[in-house]
């Protein structure tokens, strides 16, 4: 993304309370000059926090990440070989090292469910976080493969759960699991499991075009959105208001459920695949959410 993009973003933003997550692909991979450049518009911003989201993959990265306070990254215990899962954990705590933060997720893909939550959960303790995201697999053509039944997803986090409280009983009490720890603080309140398009999220790709979901967007071949147009322009368009209510249209299956607030119909992209239509589980991962509504009243 272009240097102007980046301050036209920033106008858009201006002393609202919006966060800015640097995503890619790899973000690391655009030059180290480009982010200070980045850096120096972002940091103006009086109200919003900044974070760079990188699969730290190798020295360059860090040196870029070491720029950004707020740093995302994600652990795969399958990758082991192939990204050597070592270095990973030396360049993270490089980087807490060094002050700053680093916020871990794991994405529940099928092979981390086969290798195992716990196990996984118990390796990311042991690497000394205290706080870890774990992400529901988005069903990309990319992840589709990866992509498990939403009912086992939902047992993953009822695994991740148990996993917790566990930790919690026996003394621990600086664990952080989400999204179960955050939707226990307050199921209507927290945002990790909820759709954010439309609504608290806008995706600006990498030559200016908006869209909704991060995911769906590159996908809507039916609307054209005049990458020419300012991000505040396409915020207001007829183009991206209908993509945003196409999105957001509610599934039968939603209407009266109690989790509506909490989850807004889950993730429309996994909703639109046949894995969850073949599910008896659905998008929101309803079976999580009445576990969980069972631990805020116990
Ligand atoms: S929990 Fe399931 S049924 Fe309920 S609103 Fe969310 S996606 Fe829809
Ligand atoms: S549909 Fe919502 S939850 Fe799913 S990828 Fe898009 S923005 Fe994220």
């Amino acid at each position: 993304m272009s240097v102007d993009k980046m301050q036209e973003i920033a106008d858009v933003i201006g002393d609202t309370n919006a966060d800015v997550h640097i995503i890619g692909g790899e973000p690391t991979l655009v030059g180290i000059d480009t982010h200070k450049q980045y850096l120096s518009i972002l940091s103006k911003l009086p109200s919003s926090k900044i974070m760079i989201v990188t699969a730290l993959q190798n020295a360059r990265a860090v040196k870029v990440a070491k720029l950004y306070q707020n740093i995302a990254t994600s652990y795969d215990p399958n990758a082991r070989i192939e990204v050597n899962n070592d270095k990973w954990l030396e360049r993270c705590k490089e980087l807490r090292g060094c002050g700053n933060n680093v916020h871990l997720c794991v994405s529940l893909s099928q092979s981390v469910i086969d290798y195992g939550v716990s196990k996984a959960l118990d390796e990311v303790y042991g690497f000394g976080f205290r706080s870890v995201h774990l992400a529901a697999m988005v069903p990309t053509m990319n992840a589709l493969a990866e992509t498990p039944d939403p009912m086992i997803t939902s047992q993953a986090m009822i695994e991740s759960a148990e996993w917790a409280l566990e930790k919690r009983r026996v003394g621990e009490d600086g664990i952080f699991v989400s999204p179960f720890d955050g939707l226990l603080q307050g199921m209507s309140n927290y945002d990790g499991l909820r759709c954010p398009a439309g609504e608290s999220c806008v995706n600006v790709e990498p030559n200016g075009k908006i869209h909704a979901c991060v995911a769906k967007g590159g996908e809507v071949k039916d609307i054209v959105i005049n990458q020419m147009q300012s991000t505040e322009t396409q915020l207001s368009s007829n183009a991206y208001i209908l993509e945003v209510a196409q999105h957001n249209r509610s599934r039968t299956e939603c209407f009266g459920c109690e989790f509506w607030i909490t989850c807004k119909g889950g993730c429309r992209v996994l909703a639109n695949t046949d894995i969850a239509k073949n599910s008896v589980e659905c998008a929101g991962f309803k079976t999580f959410l009445n576990y969980v509504k069972g631990k805020v009243h116990v």
